[in-house]
């Protein structure tokens, strides 16, 4: 996809500081860091998120973005790290080629985790029956 920004990465149209490429997946620097270290790992292959990928495709996905955390945490020694996925506009995807966040944490970095909402455990029940017929489709 040409109007793609990661495609065009893919492609080399755009420069992009390259940390790891295999056939199908490619791991860059993040542009704009949230901590040292962000790195981005994506499958060469559009797709607009995760949703749209193949079962096995996502795996692989996942699979690569933890070998790369790894060797980050190797690097930039870090107290834990993040693998995250922001699928859809509503959960803060802003580029639409799917791409895992790989995000170094220390201890004391200031960034906010997300807040707890109050829910009834009555609440709770529904939706996992909700979710547990939606499973068995
Ligand atoms: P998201 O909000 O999950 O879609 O994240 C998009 C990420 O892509 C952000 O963290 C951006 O900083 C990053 N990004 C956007 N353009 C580039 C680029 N040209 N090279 C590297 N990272 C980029
Ligand atoms: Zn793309």
């Amino acid at each position: 996809m040409s109007d793609c920004i990661f495609c065009r990465i893919v492609a080399g149209e755009i420069p992009s500081e390259r940390i790891y490429e295999d056939s199908d997946h490619l791991a860059f620097m993040d542009i704009q860091p949230v901590n040292m270290g962000h790195v981005l790992v994506i499958p060469k292959d559009h797709y607009g998120c995760v949703a749209e990928m193949p079962e096995g495709a996502v795996a692989r996905l996942f699979a690569v973005a933890n070998r790369v955390a790894l060797k980050v945490q190797e690097a930039v020694p870090s107290d834990g790290y993040i693998l995250t996925v922001n699928n859809g506009q509503a959960a803060g995807q802003l580029v639409f080629h799917t791409h895992v966040h790989v995000i170094p944490r220390f201890r004391d970095d200031g960034l906010r985790h997300w807040g707890k909402r109050e829910i009834g455990e009555g609440e709770i029940r529904g939706m996992a029956e909700k979710i547990r017929e939606a499973m068995r489709s």
